[in-house]
């Protein structure tokens, strides 16, 4: 495919859509029916629907009975630990092994021109973000979605949250399901604003920035204090009524979810001509300027109306700007002060 027909690419390399971010159409206004009609497909598939089958295939084959998950026990925590990681890293690792080691796709609608194994660099664990990255999702963050996932099917087994059947409050349950991308984006949103507060930032949240350049490895490359309040978005179901299958689902949003912001593609060519949208470009420039952008796609346009969207235009660089400029002034403003 040729991603200059929907896109330019600078002096560095780096390449930029033409088309800007836009919100979901049932918050633009003029309201238009047919765009929300044709926006739902899009919502539920590939990624949603995929993330659906991910928790059924768990549910029905990979969690244990419940009368097994009534009592804590290292087998069965373990067992779903080694189920989490291998998948992982077929998932993460297949995106990792086909476009950025084989470079099936070269650079064709890669965000930034480099690959991040030619960039060393001292933030990193041996020098090398692959590396670094790769381990921390490993051995920090996917031990972390375990925990959370033991808990809640602890949890769940022993009744101490509402476990509602499907056959009946499937309508309850399938409307629960469907808001379920939105629950994350408002749990990511909050925990993730609160760990740009500068303590927090230093402390927590900036081993999972050092990935300026992210590639899948990078999506779970997190400080344990991160990985444990990501993966924490699950519990929502411990305390709305739902049932564990969807814990599992809103689970999977977050930890096979993460890879959506950090493919580094904007498309990712399956094969000639059929192309994956990765919807990867508003975290992307979340990692390369910072301050912006701290939820998703904006199915909750939190960063809209809090005022931190940038949805790639000229406009949305130069609002980034003056916000930018504004916080110089003032925190100079505060320095003269002292
Ligand atoms: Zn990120
Ligand atoms: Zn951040």
């Amino acid at each position: 495919m040729d991603d200059l027909q929907y896109g330019t690419r600078n002096k560095r390399g780096d390449w930029a859509p033409n088309a800007h971010l836009e919100l979901p159409p049932f918050w633009r206004r003029p309201f238009s029916l047919p765009k929300v009609l044709a926006w739902i497909p899009e919502y539920l598939w590939p990624w949603n629907a995929f993330h659906m089958a991910t928790a059924l295939i768990w549910w029905f084959f990979v969690v244990p009975d419940v009368e097994v998950m009534k009592t804590l026990s290292w087998t069965w925590a373990l067992w779903l630990y080694a189920v989490n990681a291998a998948a992982i890293f077929v998932f993460y690792g297949s995106v990792e092994l086909f476009w950025y080691v084989k470079k099936k796709q070269g650079t064709r609608f890669k965000y930034n021109g480099k690959f991040p194994a030619d960039q060393p660099s001292d933030v990193f664990w041996f020098k090398s973000q692959n590396l670094d990255n790769f381990l921390r999702s490993f051995f920090i963050s996917i031990p972390l979605w375990t925990l959370i996932e033991v808990l809640f099917l602890w949890a769940f087994a022993n009744s101490w949250a509402t476990w509602l059947p499907w056959e009946t409050h499937w309508p309850w349950l399938v409307a629960l399901a469907l808001i379920s991308p939105a629950i994350h984006e408002v749990h990511f949103f909050a925990i993730h604003r609160l760990i740009h507060t500068p303590f927090l930032y230093r402390w927590v949240h900036s081993v999972h920035h050092n990935s300026v350049n992210p590639s899948p490895w990078s999506s779970l490359s997190m400080h344990p204090v991160e990985g444990f309040l990501y993966h924490a978005v699950a519990f929502w179901h411990l305390i709305i009524p739902s049932n564990p299958l969807l814990a599992l689902y809103q689970l999977h949003l977050a930890g096979f979810g993460a890879v959506n912001g950090h493919i580094g593609f904007d498309k990712l060519e399956l094969t000639e001509n059929t192309p994956l949208n990765s919807h990867a470009y508003a975290h992307y420039l979340h990692h390369k300027y910072f301050e912006v952008n701290y939820g998703g796609d904006g199915l909750i346009p939190l960063d809209k109306w809090f005022g931190y969207w940038h949805d790639g235009s000229k406009e949305g660089e130069a609002r980034m700007n003056a916000r930018f400029e504004k916080k110089k002034a003032r925190m100079n403003a505060k320095a003269a002060r002292t």
